[in-house]
């Protein structure tokens, strides 16, 4: 897969600070301890590209990953964006709104963004602030991928019934793709990164 060899490229606390939007951009949203830093390593095949929200001070940045073009040495075909995940009980309220606009803006701005990976705890569903994260997207019509993580803690039958049931709760995002995901046990896993490369060269 090409995105394994995604390179850590950028860190930046603000929109502002982010490189001009030249090519195609996936992001990976979710809630703190969803399991979006392991699904980025188990995507990447790499140990410790992204960070852990249990990670002290890197949760707050957001963190830019490039995948290199094999043709021209220095350019790179698209990014992946880690961005910082919501809901963390420890944040105070005013910095998680301050946060909730970013995000919200990233979203509805960023004009290089192909696509959104969502990352959902299966056995927790979708949550308050996911629903509110879709109310953003759904305008924008950008395509979503939600993963269903940890999937290896249920048995089979009730990874489908949860990804049918997120897929309801969530049809009002144009197109949308619920899959059962381990970074663990790598279920889904190749079928999120051919989803994924797809939005980065088509
Ligand atoms: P983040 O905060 O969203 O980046 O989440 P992490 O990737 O750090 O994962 C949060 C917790 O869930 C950690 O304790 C991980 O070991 C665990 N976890 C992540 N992915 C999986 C998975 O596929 N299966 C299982 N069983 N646990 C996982």
């Amino acid at each position: 897969s090409i995105l394994h060899r995604a390179v850590f490229t950028t860190s930046a606390a603000r929109l502002d600070q982010l490189p001009a939007p030249t090519t195609a951009e996936v992001c990976f949203v979710g809630r703190s301890n969803s399991g979006k830093s392991s699904a980025i390593n188990a995507l990447t095949n790499q140990r410790r590209l992204a960070f852990s929200s249990k990670t002290p001070g890197r949760t707050r940045l957001i963190n830019m990953f490039g995948i290199p073009d094999p043709v021209e040495p220095g350019a790179f075909l698209g990014f992946l964006v880690d961005l910082p995940g919501y809901g963390y009980a420890s944040v105070a309220q005013q910095a998680r709104e301050e946060w909730a606009d970013v995000l919200g803006a990233y979203l509805r701005e960023r004009s290089s963004l192909a696509g959104i990976v969502l990352l959902i705890d299966i056995r927790r569903g979708v949550t308050e602030l996911d629903r509110r994260l879709a109310d953003w997207v759904a305008p924008t019509r950008i395509p979503v991928l939600a993963l269903l993580t940890k999937a290896d803690k249920l048995p089979y039958g009730q990874r489908v019934r949860a990804a049918a049931s997120v897929k309801k709760e969530l049809a009002d995002l144009g197109a949308l793709t619920a899959l059962p995901f381990s970074a663990t046990h790598r279920i889904g896993l190749e079928e999120a990164g051919a989803h994924i490369e797809n939005w980065i060269s088509p």
